[in-house]
């Protein structure tokens, strides 16, 4: 069984007071690695390491070339372990292989991007009254606390580590406590290509203390979460007492609108694509299907036949097309909403069981499931679910679906099904979403920028706009004329 540590000022350790947590891998409910569990006191010695190594210029003080020297050897070393990488993840989270390759794929093109895109140019320079010259410079923010979650472990690790590294940053970052086991990989990557002691450490623990103490404490400048809207409401006020810079990037309960006149089964292909990946633990899941009445019952009716011929099942077996839940915790909660979206009246048009049958039933798997008959007051219209749960709602015209597309407290993503392209560009710039697709759904590209509206988030990561997150701005003006300026009398 695998034994994780911590990192911290360049050292592996256990927890101080010995506690431990067991990793289980979800397809069969068994036990896969073993990890020590910190508390407020280790994440205190990572906050305090990581502040030395970024006073001490360290990291800092390295031309932006020579940091991205390291990053690209992370991004060599993370493709050459891509197989065990991808095993590992697929092993914790559930996910099909495929999946996990494309997300470590993706992770070494994270680093890549980011060391490239360090070096280019990055300041300006302004135009004022003479005899001054005004300029401004980017500069590392300072102690950069990140916290992940569990549906993409090392990926939202990436987009996090990479950037705030890359600008000269120092962190302390914290896995969620159920998918530690690719991030402390990534961890001993580091260790191995010499990024310096106390640059970036690795504390293992529950949020209510190490992720509460990391976004409390005084010594950290910024906070970069990605996680649920509840934890990111708690994480703000918990980083008020510094004023801490602050990047949260929470969850999502996304519109994809799908009108009469769209290529009927690209949209039914997208539509799955955009709820059953990763089993509907995706952020920016399509979680809501605007149909256009007129389609209504034909739709779902293919949408239904496609749903029920998904390959559920254990991620390494190279037939499974949807792979578990992530915890029997999390398959706890999907049934509860199961439960509610009945009591409230909706109608379940595929799916809503936990599936036990062919060698399954250790396993956390969950059928594909489609409720119909939704109104817009429900919980299962309105919350979160973040599993393989679709509710579809019905439209009469463009401006129901807009209507209907804003009428939740989330902004994330949302996508627009037409082939006339004026209406699908007018309802998207009408839909308050920061990720956004026309005739497309879940695409994400470390290029560009990535975050929600709303209490899907504030701020933005990836691309040029995720590494402007881990910077501030600096103004300069320098006087050209070096006289006195008797504004006051002498
Ligand atoms: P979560 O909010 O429960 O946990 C996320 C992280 O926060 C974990 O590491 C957890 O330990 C930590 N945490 C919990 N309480 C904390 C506290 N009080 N202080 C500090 N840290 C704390 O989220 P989750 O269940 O791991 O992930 C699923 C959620 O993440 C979904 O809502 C999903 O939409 C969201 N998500 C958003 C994005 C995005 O880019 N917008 C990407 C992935 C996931």
């Amino acid at each position: 069984m695998l034994k994780l540590k911590m990192f911290i000022n360049g050292e592996w350790m256990d927890s101080l007071r010995g506690d431990k947590s067991h990793v289980v891998n979800p397809a069969i409910g068994k036990i896969m690695a073993e990890a020590p569990q910190g508390s407020r006191e280790e994440a205190q010695m990572a906050i305090n390491a990581a502040r030395t190594a970024f006073d001490s210029g360290i990291w800092s003080d390295l031309p932006a070339s020579e940091r991205a020297t390291y990053l690209f050897k992370i991004a060599d070393k993370i493709e050459e372990k891509a197989a065990e990488l991808s095993k590992l993840e697929t092993e914790n989270t559930g996910k099909p292989l495929k999946e996990s390759e494309f997300d470590i794929a993706d992770t070494v093109n994270c680093f890549r991007y980011y060391a490239g895109l360090v070096t280019k140019p990055n300041g300006q320079t302004y135009s004022v009254a003479d005899p001054v010259q005004a300029m401004v410079i980017r500069e590392p923010v300072g102690v950069c606390g990140l916290i992940a979650p569990w549906n993409f472990p090392l990926l939202t690790g990436a987009w996090k580590i990479a950037p705030a590294l890359a600008a000269g940053n120092t962190l302390v970052f914290k896995p969620a406590e159920i998918t530690p086991v690719t991030t402390y990989k990534l961890f001993e990557i580091m260790e191995e290509v010499g990024i310096p002691a106390g640059v970036a450490n690795l504390v293992l623990g529950g949020g209510s203390t190490v992720g509460n103490e990391i976004a409390e404490s005084q010594k950290v400048d910024l906070i970069s979460f990605t996680g649920s809207t509840a934890t990111g409401r708690s994480i703000m006020n918990s980083a008020t007492g510094n004023i801490k810079n602050i990047s949260l990037e929470l969850g999502g309960k996304s519109p994809n609108i799908v009108f009469a006149d769209a290529d009927f089964e690209t949209a039914i292909d997208y539509t799955l694509n955009g709820i059953f990946t990763n089993a509907g633990q995706v952020c920016n899941a399509g979680s809501r299907l605007l149909l256009e009445e007129s389609i209504h019952d034909k739709f779902i009716a293919r949408l239904v036949e496609r749903a029920k011929k998904i390959q559920v099942g254990p991620g390494d077996d190279s037939s499974t097309e949807m792979g578990p839940l992530v915890s029997e915790g999390h398959l706890k909660k999907i049934l509860e909403y199961i439960q509610i979206g009945l009591d409230e009246g909706a109608t379940l048009a595929c799916g809503g069981n936990r599936i036990t049958s062919n060698g399954l039933e250790n396993g956390y798997f969950f059928e594909p499931t489609i409720f119909v008959d939704t109104r817009p007051d429900m919980r299962i219209v309105q919350e979160e679910i973040f599993g393989p749960v679709l509710v579809v709602q019905k439209f009469k015209d463009e401006a129901e679906a807009i209507q209907l597309a804003n009428d939740t407290s989330y902004g994330l993503a949302a996508g627009v099904f037409s082939q006339d392209g004026a209406k699908a560009l007018r309802v998207i710039k009408k839909v308050r979403a920061g990720i956004t697709y026309v005739n497309a759904y879940n695409l994400a590209y470390n290029e560009a920028p990535w975050g929600g509206y709303k209490q899907s988030g504030i701020g933005r990561g990836l691309g040029t706009f995720g590494l402007d997150t881990f910077t501030e701005v600096k103004q300069i003006n320098i006087n050209l004329d070096v006289k006195p300026t008797e504004w006051f009398s002498n």
